[in-house]
Parts: C-alpha cells; sequence; structure tokens
C-alpha cells in the first residue's frame, strides 16, 4: 500500500497531538514527566530556599522576630508551620505564612508540600537570626557534596558548636545507636574535594548522623524532605536525623553559624517547664518512628519501650505471630530485656529448689544458635519434671489454691488458662512471660509426655534419656540446664536442619525471607 505525503502530515499530525494529550494527563499543571525525567511526587521547583518555622513553644517563642530576620532576605519566603496558628497571634512581616498543619472537617487535608514551591527548604529553629548569603552557601555545600548520602546540611545557632555523632538506626530492632563520628579532616574526603578546583570554604565540614548540644538550621532539598513519613513532626533535628539514618542519608556540619536573638535568662520554672514539654515531645516522636531503645556515644542506654509498671508491647498472640513480626520487625528491646530478666530468675528459683528442668522449644533453639532468646520469640519455654512441682515452692502455693502468687520480687506465678502448665509473668502489669511445661514418664516406656499440647508442630513426646543426665548452655547471660544432646533434641523436635536455617514460627503468615535484605521498611 502507497502512502501519500498528505496521509503521512495527518498520521504525524495525529501521532503528537496524541503524545501531547498523554503529556497532559500523565501530570496535569507542572507536568513533570514530559519535562523533567526524575520521578516522585514532589516537582523540583523554582531555585531558591524556603524557610520552615516549626519548633517553637508557649508563650515566649520569637517566631514574629524570626520570621522578620529571615523574611528580609530577598526572595526567602517564611512558613510558620504548627497544627494550629500561634496564640495570641503573631505580627508576620510581608512574605511570611502560617501553615497549618491540623486536618479540620471543612478544608482539604494539610499538604504541606505544596506550599513550598522552591527546590530547598530550610528548618529554622525559633531564635535564630539571618546571615546574608548563609542560606545560599549551605543550599550550594549541599549541590557541591561528591558524596550522594549527603542530603542535609547544617549550620549552627549560636555561638556553641553541636557534637557531630554517627547514628544507625535498626529499625527491626526498635533501635537507634548515637556514637563519636569521625572528623571529616582526618578521612580521605578532603582530598576528594580538593581535586575539585571550584569547591572551597564550606564545602569543609564534618559528616554527622546527629546533631547534639546545639541548635542548627538545617537545609536540605524540598523533594528529600518531602519524601520522608515525618517531614515536619518535631523535634524537627531528632526527627530528621531518625529518619535520615534510616535510610542512610548523612548531614554535612559546616563551620559557619547563624546568630542568635539576645534573650533574657528564662525564669527556673520556664526552663523547667520548657524542658518537660521537650522531653515530652521527644518521647512522643521516639514512640510514632518505634525507637524503643537508644545507645548513647558513651554506651548508656535510654529505654522507651515497656518496664515492670506498664502493659507489654505487643497484644496476645495469635498463630505463634506477634503482632510486630506482621509489621516487619522483630521483638522489641525492652521485651527482651524483660524476658531476659523473668527467665534468670525463674531459673535460678527452678535450681534452687532442685526441681530437674531444661529449655525447651524456641528457647533451647536460640541458646545453641546465638546463647540467647532469638531476636524475635515473645516467651521463653522451659520443661521440668511434674513430680518435682512440690519442690518450688511458688509453683506448690499455685498448685494447691490454683490462684496466682506474686513473689517478693515482683514476678508473677499462675497456672495457664490455656491447659496444664504455668506461667510466670515478668510483673503484674507485664505480662511477659516464662511457660513451664510439666512433663512425665510415661510408665515402661523410657518415653517423656506432657498433659498439656497446644498443637505446635515441634510439641512432641520425647525419649527421657535426653534429660539423664541434664546438661547446660549458656543462655541470656547464664548457664542454663538443657537436654544432654541439645542438637539431636531439637532435631526430633523441629525437624533437621533447625539449627542452621532460621525461620519465623509460622511460616504461613509470615517468612524470615520477607524480612532479610532489606535493612528498612520504607
Ligand atoms: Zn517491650
Amino acid at each position: 500500500m502507497r502512502i501519500t505525503p498528505c496521509q503521512a502530515a495527518l498520521a504525524a499530525a495525529i501521532a503528537l497531538n496524541l503524545l501531547l494529550l498523554l503529556c497532559s494527563r500523565l501530570a496535569p499543571g507542572a507536568s513533570p514527566r514530559c519535562h523533567h525525567p526524575r520521578r516522585g511526587a514532589v516537582p523540583d521547583g523554582v531555585p531558591g530556599v524556603t524557610v520552615i518555622l516549626r519548633d517553637f513553644d508557649g508563650p515566649d517563642h520569637d517566631v514574629a522576630a524570626t520570621a522578620r530576620s529571615f523574611a528580609a532576605l530577598p526572595g526567602v519566603p517564611v512558613l510558620v508551620a504548627a497544627e494550629v496558628s500561634p496564640y495570641p497571634p503573631v505580627p508576620l512581616p510581608a512574605g511570611a505564612a502560617v501553615l497549618s498543619l491540623r486536618p479540620q472537617p471543612h478544608r482539604p487535608p494539610p499538604r504541606p508540600e505544596l506550599a513550598v514551591r522552591t527546590r530547598h527548604v530550610a528548618l529554622v529553629p525559633d531564635g535564630a537570626r539571618a546571615v546574608p548569603g548563609l542560606l545560599r552557601r549551605m543550599r550550594d555545600a549541599l549541590e557541591a557534596a561528591s558524596d550522594g548520602t549527603v542530603r542535609a546540611v547544617a549550620a549552627a545557632v549560636g555561638t556553641r558548636r553541636p557534637r557531630c555523632l554517627s547514628l544507625e538506626v535498626d529499625v527491626k530492632a526498635w533501635t537507634a545507636r548515637y556514637g563519636h563520628a569521625e572528623r571529616q579532616g582526618d578521612q580521605k574526603g578532603d582530598q576528594k574535594s580538593d581535586r575539585h578546583g571550584d569547591r572551597h570554604g564550606d564545602q569543609h565540614g564534618d559528616l554527622c548522623g546527629a546533631l547534639d548540644g546545639a541548635p542548627v538550621v538545617l537545609l536540605l532539598r524540598t523533594r528529600d524532605l518531602f519524601s520522608l513519613s515525618f517531614p515536619l513532626s518535631r523535634p524537627v533535628v531528632t526527627s530528621l536525623s531518625l529518619q535520615a539514618a534510616a535510610r542512610g542519608w548523612r548531614l554535612l556540619l559546616l563551620p559557619a553559624a547563624f546568630p542568635s536573638a539576645p534573650r533574657p535568662p528564662p525564669s527556673p520554672h520556664a526552663l523547667w517547664r520548657a524542658r518537660s514539654a521537650s522531653d515530652a515531645r521527644r518521647r512522643a516522636l521516639l514512640e510514632e518512628l518505634g525507637v524503643k531503645l537508644e545507645v548513647l556515644p558513651d554506651g548508656s542506654r535510654r529505654w522507651h519501650g515497656c518496664a515492670k509498671d506498664t502493659p507489654r508491647c505487643f497484644g496476645t498472640v495469635r498463630g505463634q505471630t506477634p503482632e510486630y513480626l506482621v509489621a516487619g520487625r522483630w521483638t522489641p528491646p525492652c521485651c527482651l530485656r524483660a524476658l531476659r530478666a523473668t527467665a534468670r530468675h525463674v531459673l535460678a528459683q527452678l535450681e534452687a529448689a532442685g526441681v530437674r528442668h531444661w529449655l525447651e522449644g524456641g528457647s533451647l533453639l536460640g541458646a545453641v544458635r546465638l546463647g540467647d532468646l532469638i531476636p524475635w520469640d515473645y516467651d521463653v519455654d522451659v520443661g521440668l519434671y511434674r513430680e518435682d512441682v512440690p519442690k518450688c515452692r511458688w509453683l506448690a502455693r499455685v498448685a494447691a489454691s490454683g490462684a496466682p502468687v506474686e513473689d517478693p520480687e515482683g514476678f508473677v506465678w499462675e497456672k495457664a488458662a490455656e491447659g496444664e502448665f504455668f506461667r510466670v509473668h515478668f510483673s503484674r502489669a507485664n505480662r511477659l512471660h516464662v511457660d513451664l511445661w510439666p512433663f512425665y514418664a510415661r510408665p515402661g516406656t523410657g518415653t517423656m509426655t506432657k498433659d498439656a499440647w497446644l498443637g505446635h508442630p515441634q510439641d512432641v513426646e520425647f525419649p527421657e534419656r535426653f534429660l539423664v543426665p541434664l546438661g547446660t548452655v549458656p543462655f541470656a547471660g547464664v548457664l542454663a540446664r538443657a537436654p544432654n544432646e541439645p542438637r539431636a533434641f531439637l532435631e526430633l523436635k523441629f525437624g533437621p536442619g533447625a539449627i542452621e536455617n532460621p525461620e519465623y514460627p509460622n511460616p504461613a503468615l509470615r517468612r524470615l525471607a520477607q524480612d532479610l535484605g532489606n535493612k528498612t521498611e520504607q
């Protein structure tokens, strides 16, 4: 078939129209897909820096003066981001606006990312004062960073220099680990930047995971900020550092600093109120981000999860799959700590009373694998000889009365509601527990059996020879009693290869492979 030049022109025109239509449909408005190959919900924006004021509090804040100072810079929009407008009302200068973050029934949902039109944004703490050119230098330092992990640039506010810390966030383990960051000047990064003739001055900063000890201005790309799940959570610097660390991003701390407004020293009461409000916000943030343990640079630990006087961190376990496992995380560290403490207490009590006992099930598996609880386990299992129960006074009292008994150290011993076994809880409030399974030898067979069966595949009878004599294995910081051939015992219960091939207790609901390889679930 022959095509005339006229037909060809017509076909070309139709194709071009279709293409234009497709472009405008795919990306209404700015149509970033047609003009920019980069993907993402937030368009790149126009050159410039938007200042966001987020961390301010109480009646004594400095928002109006801070906003005035930064809005006086040419072409710098200022947004005061808050759940509700500051009250009493703050006289904002031209170029500054309130960005309301609280959803309201008569308004569309707050979309702070739509309020920022510039390519870069600076989160400025209350009381900072602008320095002409410094925001631009911060932006240039960010864009000049040859290391793609540098996603934010920081500059101190005031005369104190912040401490530069390393930060590692282990999402699965609910843990943030801080350390002392190496000085950037000691590393090969300096030589690298010297090779680029166009780099100078401010690029020489310290690479940090987190900053501590002084307020900072943080500058980052707008699209990076709004790619975070909690872009404007407070305290801003803590929130951004934790989310950045979970993505492998780092902060470049420049030597330059912004001045801070001279303010009269706060009264002791105002200081106390500010501290407790900031502590409460910090705790709420860690809860929101799922950080239950902070390991500080000196090795000390700050716990944020469950304790003796609070409920445990997860609800009733169904299908051998606790809720944290469904969320792609492992046992909260506070719970592991409480389980270890309960296990050590119970094992010591049984040992002192002369009750023959041994680690069972997943606890023995963890002991043989790593000398500890399996990192996703939710209880501890211990077997004991039923005929020895009366030797332990707590078990004897529970068996006689049927009622729970709280021992002097606050652990609660009780008969399980689910069947013929005992349970020792970390406390009355916190139901993390050790299960005690009474076994007895079936007469004339040499086989150990029991009366409580919960239908778990590993729950099987076994030859008594594993217990005569009992052996030991390291577990949760102590030497625990165990069957004398623990590997053979575990293979009998869990099947061959159980020690070498870890798997979640109920792979039909959740498999270990789903959670390995991806350090963070994003
Ligand atoms: Zn806990």
